[in-house]
């Protein structure tokens, strides 16, 4: 079914990703509505309509639903649910759910040809000591839900961190993961329409900080150009096997042994801010024209490059600076209150 422009798109949550969105809507005739919990957030400056409830209310969430044409998600952390049984929502509940747990996403991308590190689910301590021993070390220890920006993490070298890396993490359901030794991290952003048609962007080079992104850079070069086929052939086999309508992104790491699966997010990315101005067609405009069912843009690159960094914490401060550059490109998210690691804006710069 395609959502006419001028109809009403509802986004889950409220973050600088439904801001971007509700622009690239808004830019093609579409309405926004966003529920969040919150009183206001990034996107409520732009979007039409805000309403306030919690993630678990499903109530609430149905009378919301009531009041749009069409339900897309930015933050993939919620409750799936009160939206079950919920037509329209796009990407699908499966997408989202498959994504929602680090141990069902790399089982399906293994279902698809998808290369994960070795890994083993983790319920308990002793369970974690067994998985070490399978595994290996160094490895890494993840909650298998709600994690982000490198929270939720703990890395294990050997086995006598076990007990402290099962209590950094808050001894909840989890993965132990090898640790990779990547040469590069990158990811592959693609769109799926409703006619099952894709288009997917460069491949962006992606350098993180803290366990934040710092820096994403296209196009790919050395060994991330060198893989960047083969993630982005597994990237499309994900989405067509979901049925996935929108941007999906699938982060890897470049290693000598070819392209490792880390994650996916069933949503725009913010390694894929640069298409703002660096592709014809932005992530966030496509993710409007896939869950709408109009035909995708064109992903082309508009210059030979670009790169985008995060303003993260007191970097945006550097907003003056930032502006002097005729190359660049800065977006604020409209965030009162810099905290330590906080997404406050980024800048990217086309060449
Ligand atoms: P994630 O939340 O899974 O994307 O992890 C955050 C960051 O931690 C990644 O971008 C990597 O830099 C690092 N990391 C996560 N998993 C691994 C792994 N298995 N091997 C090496 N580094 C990892």
């Amino acid at each position: 079914m395609t959502v006419r422009p001028g109809s009403t798109i509802g986004i889950l949550g409220g973050g600088q990703l439904g801001r971007m969105l509700a622009i690239a809507a808004a830019n093609l005739g579409y309405r926004t509505h966003i529920y969040a919990p919150g009183l206001s957030g990034p996107a409520s400056e732009v979007a039409a309509r805000w309403t306030r409830g919690d993630y678990d209310d499903a109530a609430a969430i149905a009378a919301w639903v009531s009041q749009v044409d069409v339900v897309t998600y930015e933050f993939e952390n919620v409750d799936v649910a009160p939206l079950k049984g919920l037509d329209g929502v796009r990407p699908s509940l499966r997408a989202l759910e498959v994504a929602q747990d680090r141990v069902a996403e790399k089982a399906f991308a293994e279902t698809v040809g998808g290369r994960p590190a070795p890994y083993c689910p983790v319920d308990s301590l002793t369970d974690l000591t067994q998985a070490l021993e399978m595994v290996g070390m160094p490895a890494i220890l993840k909650t298998r839900r709600f994690g982000y920006d490198g929270k939720g993490q703990a890395r294990v070298r050997d086995a006598a961190q076990a007990g402290d890396a099962w209590a950094a993490i808050g001894e909840q359901p989890a993965v132990l993961e090898k640790m990779v030794a990547f040469e590069a991290e990158f990811s592959i952003i693609l769109a799926r329409g409703l006619d099952g048609r894709i288009v997917r962007y460069d491949a962006a080079t992606n350098r993180h900080k803290d366990g934040i992104l710092d820096l994403s850079t296209v196009p790919p070069s050395g060994i991330v150009a060198e893989q960047a086929e083969e993630a982005g052939a597994l990237a499309e086999r994900i989405a067509g096997a979901l049925g996935y309508v929108g941007v999906l992104a699938c982060e890897f790491f470049a290693s000598k042994d070819g392209p490792v699966f880390n994650e996916m997010a069933p949503r725009v990315h913010n390694s894929g801010h640069w298409t703002i101005e660096g592709a014809v067609t932005s992530q966030f405009e496509n993710h409007i024209r896939a869950v709408c069912g109009l035909p995708l843009g064109s992903t082309a690159l508009v210059g030979t490059g670009a790169e985008m960094r995060n303003l993260i914490g007191r970097e945006m401060e550097e907003w003056p600076t930032i502006l002097a550059d005729p190359t660049a490109h800065l977006h604020l998210y409209g965030k009162t209150g810099v905290k330590p690691g906080r997404k406050m804006g980024h800048v990217t710069r086309i060449f």
